[in-house]
């Protein structure tokens, strides 16, 4: 049986998934800066996140999104309203 472990309330870059984590990193690369968050905004964000019961394996469990990804764009809102 394989021991499968999920990381709770750990983002994308906690978890060890590099490979997603890259990804996500090139298609924010790609956004306008009308579209980017600030940096001071998208740390924030992200923080919440780190501390949210609803992060688990670098998921949001609430829309099934990567936070980091998410975060990134200054239109959205977390579904908790959080941030
Ligand atoms: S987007 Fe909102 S609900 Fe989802 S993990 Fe972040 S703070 Fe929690």
């Amino acid at each position: 049986m394989n021991d499968v472990r999920i990381c709770r309330r750990c983002l994308l870059i906690e978890s060890g998934r590099a490979d997603v984590l890259e990804d996500i990193r090139r298609r924010i690369e790609k956004l306008t800066e009308n579209e980017k968050t600030d940096s001071a905004e998208y740390e924030f964000r992200l923080a919440k996140c780190g501390e949210c019961e609803f992060l688990a394996d670098g998921t949001c469990l609430k829309c099934g999104c990567y936070p980091e990804f998410r975060a990134a764009f200054k239109k959205n809102k977390c579904p908790k309203s959080y941030w």
